[in-house]
């Protein structure tokens, strides 16, 4: 298959770039399946209402069938059509973070989706993006329009259309390119059909201004304690992953640097994911810096780009630094434990 890319730029008049919005759009309503920026990572997007459509997104991805897609959709005004209910906990958080990076499970309206949007349960997921050109997309399309992340199952999330194109060229039909992304980890998924709301997966909106916002909210234990079954079915799954084995290490840089001069002494070639502060004090075989730990949302921003930069080196390990679970730190973390198979040295 040949894959398209157009290239938008998201800081023009999104009017100009209506020719290449409107052909992306004009393939999904032919059920191809198109990646698209959001505000978070790169979407693959494809019609929710057609099985025929969304099954092209589990193929091109390898995406295990029992893991549900996010549907996005341009206006909450048509949520209307496609949910069974709405409760009052999910109108005062649509009204603060939509469009943003939160994704609300509701009850859905039966015969409206695609069984395998939902992996046959009777919730389905739903956000609005903050991105012009998803927007533009979702309504050229007026379509809801099924994405996760597009990328490999398995393997860091895109932040950049090359992200995309690296890993599904030939296996989708087209790649609108509208520059990097920017918070860089997925939405944050919370269940609004129990009470209090449950976060599912932690992300770019954080608990602390879920909580400013609806007073009580719960936690899947699944994430704190790391264990049992997580009641979201796609964080059960090994996500995220470079190539060589990812460690997570506590402490400070001296510590760090100790296990790379160990890990080199077995005749290893050590990459180190390391903030902006630590980098020039160590010494590895590959140093990527990510981000700044004086403002985390500098490290969620770049830490797709970071684990995947080591995709293009010959390291045989990754040590990584770790972060606060507080705030967009429980999001990082939350990524980087999955990364590394929750492995720490
Ligand atoms: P992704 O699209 O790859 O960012 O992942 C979407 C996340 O939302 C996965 O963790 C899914 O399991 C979760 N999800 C989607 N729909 C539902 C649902 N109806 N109930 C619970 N979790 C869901
Ligand atoms: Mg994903």
């Amino acid at each position: 298959m040949n894959t398209y890319t157009w290239n938008v730029d998201k800081n023009v008049d999104i009017q100009k770039s209506y020719p290449q919005i409107r052909q992306a759009a004009e393939l999904l309503q032919r059920n191809e399946v198109v990646a698209f920026p959001t505000e978070t990572v790169y979407g693959l997007g494809a019609n929710a209402t057609s099985s025929e459509a969304v099954r092209k997104i589990y193929e091109a991805k390898g995406r295990p069938s029992d893991n549900p897609l996010i549907v996005h959709i341009d206006d909450k005004r048509q949520l209307g059509d496609l949910v069974a209910e709405i409760p009052a906990s999910a109108y005062l958080l649509m009204d603060e973070f939509w469009p943003g990076p939160l994704t609300i499970i509701f009850a859905k309206k039966p015969g409206v989706f695609s069984d395998i949007v939902t992996a046959g349960l009777d919730t389905v997921a739903i956000r609005v993006p903050d991105h012009p050109v998803a927007r533009a997309i979702l309504h050229e399309t007026n379509l809801p329009i099924a994405a996760p992340s597009a990328n490999r199952s398995g393997r860091p999330s895109p932040t950049t259309a090359h992200h995309v194109a690296t890993d599904l060229t030939g296996r989708i039909a087209g790649i609108v390119d509208g520059g990097p992304t920017g918070v860089g980890v997925e939405s944050t998924v919370i269940d609004c059909t129990v009470t209090p709301p449950m976060i599912l997966r932690p992300g770019g909106v954080t608990a602390e201004q879920i909580r400013e916002v609806i007073g009580d909210v719960s936690i899947d234990p699944s994430l704190k304690e790391g264990e049992g079954a997580p009641k979201s079915p796609g964080m059960k799954y090994t996500h995220y992953a470079p190539e060589a084995p990812v460690y997570l290490v506590e402490g400070n840089v001296q510590r760090l640097q100790q296990l790379i001069d160990r890990k080199q002494a077995e005749g290893m070639k050590v990459g180190v994911m390391s903030t902006r502060e630590a980098a020039s004090d160590l010494k590895a075989d590959v140093v990527v810096t990510c981000g700044s730990r004086e403002d985390l949302s500098t490290v969620a921003r770049d830490l797709y780009e970071a684990l995947r930069h080591f995709n293009e080196t010959d390291v045989d390990i990754i040590l990584s630094e770790t972060f606060s679970k507080e705030g967009i730190g429980s999001a990082i973390m939350n990524r980087l434990e999955k990364a590394a198979g929750y492995n720490y040295l």
